[in-house]
């Protein structure tokens, strides 16, 4: 028997035999738009996966989309509704070479390359397709369209997995978060959420799978592509953790952490290294944009933290966001 045919998949890499079977800590890992942002990026982010995978964690990734994406997909539905074909077209083809330009300078191997390009032309002609065939916009409509901006990163960030050795696989949140029919905020059904994510995303963490799943969608009962809200793959990273019962949800960004107002605004803002869920939940409510209003929702009264990391800065400590309960 060959080497290759010994490989077996354990803790996300192609490795000889290893029979470790011990329980290994869960962490549901969400990288932000700018974390995915170009090729230095996503070789930062699929590096931390890399390490903490190697450290011995299950991890199920979540990826937003590239930044600017969704605004520039918001656009494209302004121009449906608009009627303007020409600047329709034009912007349906910045998205794509942005794409394209994105997985052609990520050094991977021929193969490899190959095949995500081959996988962006394919979503991106269903894009096309769709967005040219609509006259008018609903919003039912329009969460579809703003659901490719993940269904495309999330590729982008599997194929830099596999070149560097990973097992990775791309899982479509529609297939696993059912939401209400409430399109450009639909809230989960945590119940149904939690039987169809438990059922697709263990089996393949404990096969040593990692999961890249799209954050900020999911579908009606009736498969209707949803969207979770602007900026709402920090929920879905938290709605995995609650129903998935991982260990710890943590939010890649582009801080250092949550600071007391906008560190990029106010130069004199304080680093925050913890604070409970309820005073977490407030700042987000009132707009500090590093965590989506609903974020800790899902995570309140349960004993799993949650941690705000900058992706620029791995090492950095970060913030610890924890349910303080009267003996803590
Ligand atoms: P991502 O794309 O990673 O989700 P966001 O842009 O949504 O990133 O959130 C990160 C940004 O949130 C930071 O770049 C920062 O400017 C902004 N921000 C606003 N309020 C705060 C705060 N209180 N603490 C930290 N960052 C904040
Ligand atoms: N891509 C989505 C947005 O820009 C979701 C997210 O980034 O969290 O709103
Ligand atoms: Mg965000």
């Amino acid at each position: 028997m060959t080497k290759e045919l010994l490989v077996t998949k354990q803790n996300g890499f192609m490795n000889d035999c290893d029979t470790e079977t011990a329980t290994k800590p869960l962490l549901v890992m969400k990288f932000g738009g700018t974390s995915v942002g170009g090729p230095i990026p996503i070789a930062r982010t699929t590096s931390i996966i890399e390490r903490y995978t190697r450290e011995g964690n299950s991890l199920v990734v979540v990826a937003s989309a590239i930044k600017g994406v969704t605004d520039s997909l918001v656009g494209i539905g302004k121009c449906i509704q608009d009627g303007k074909r020409l600047e329709l077209e034009l912007g349906l083809e910045d998205i794509f070479y942005r794409h394209l330009d994105v997985a052609n300078n990520l050094n991977l191997s021929h193969p490899l390359k190959t095949s995500l390009n081959t996988r962006i032309e394919e979503l991106f002609f269903e894009l096309y397709q769709y967005a040219s065939e609509l006259r008018g916009l609903t919003s039912e409509k329009s969460d579809r369209i703003l659901s490719y901006g993940e269904r495309l990163s999330i590729r982008i960030v599997q194929a830099k997995l596999l070149s560097r050795g990973l097992v990775a696989e791309t899982v479509d949140a529609t297939e696993i978060i059912e939401t209400d029919d409430n399109f450009g905020q639909a809230s989960p059904d945590i119940e149904k959420t939690a039987r169809y994510a438990r059922d697709l995303l263990l089996p393949m963490v404990t096969d040593g799978v990692i999961p890249i799943v799209t954050g900020f969608i999911g579908s009606t009962r009736y498969r209707k592509t949803t969207t979770l809200g602007r900026g709402g793959s920090d929920y879905t990273a938290s709605i995995l953790g609650k129903v998935l019962d991982a260990d710890e949800v943590w939010i890649w960004t582009d801080v250092d952490g949550v600071y007391s107002a906008d560190p990029r605004k106010e130069p004199n803002a304080q680093f925050i290294p913890e604070l409970s869920q309820v005073r977490a939940h407030q700042m987000a409510m009132a707009g500090a944009r590093v965590l989506y209003p609903k974020t800790i929702e899902p995570l309140m009264g349960t004993g799993i933290d949650l941690w705000v990391k900058n992706t620029f800065n791995p090492d950095a400590a970060g913030t610890r966001v924890y349910y303080k309960t009267d003996s803590k």
